[in-house]
């Protein structure tokens, strides 16, 4: 099992490195440089290892892993700060970076987009339509909200409006838990006590 930051407080940034455009851009992202961002990985790990730990996981054969990662050997095994060595130190993305040209109210002076997708600033005649202009990170995975944005676009500058569509009320089944979570996890505890 493996937590995922879905809601990064961290920010990065592009910058440009020099007036020509043949110079690469100066790609900042500052991961996990908001110390928020680190706690939340700590507490997701110690649900992950709750739920790894909880009966019907062990009798899949979960196990945690007892490897002391390379560079975290002087942290107490699965203390917070050792996770925390842990979340810095095998670290990857999930490969979605967005919101380096925010769309925004024009007199935003951090929008750098209008609702129309317009570059504003006194450019003329130039849209942008990718994952750069979401204003801040989806929780989830980025390709379909962007081909949305792409496709909304496209139905803007052709001067066309879709029809509202809605769902039969029929097919439309509200999502409910069984289970409370904390309550599962007050389960595991007892049953390790
Ligand atoms: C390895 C990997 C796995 C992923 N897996 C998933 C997944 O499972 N599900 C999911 O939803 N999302 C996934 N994503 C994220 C998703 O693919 C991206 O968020 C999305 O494709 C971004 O779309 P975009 O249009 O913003 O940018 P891009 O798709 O990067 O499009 C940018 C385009 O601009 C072109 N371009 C760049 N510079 C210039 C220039 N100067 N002039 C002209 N053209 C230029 C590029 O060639 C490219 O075609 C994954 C991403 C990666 C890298």
């Amino acid at each position: 099992m493996f937590p995922v930051l879905l809601r990064p407080k961290s920010t990065g940034y592009i910058k440009l490195r020099s007036a020509s455009a043949y110079d690469p851009p100066i790609i900042e992202p500052r991961y996990l440089t908001d110390p928020h961002d680190i706690k939340t990985m700590v507490e997701a790990m110690k649900i992950t290892i709750k739920v790894g730990h909880s009966p019907p996981m062990r009798r899949l054969g979960s196990r945690l892993i007892d490897k002391v990662v390379p560079g975290c050997e002087g942290y107490k095994l699965y203390s917070d700060k050792y996770l925390a060595c842990l979340a810095r130190t095998l670290t990857h993305t999930i490969y979605h970076p967005v919101g380096t040209c925010k769309m925004g109210a024009a007199d935003d002076p951090t929008s750098v987009v209008d609702p129309q997708l317009r570059v504003l600033g006194g450019v003329k005649g130039l849209r942008v339509a990718d994952g750069s202009i979401f204003p801040s990170l989806i929780g989830g995975n980025t390709n379909a909200p962007i081909i949305m944005v792409a496709e909304r676009l496209a139905d803007m500058i052709k001067g066309k409006r879709l029809p509202a569509k809605s769902l039969p009320h029929s097919h439309y089944k509200p999502y409910t838990y069984d289970l409370d979570y904390n309550d599962v996890l007050d389960r595991n505890e007892r049953d390790e006590r």
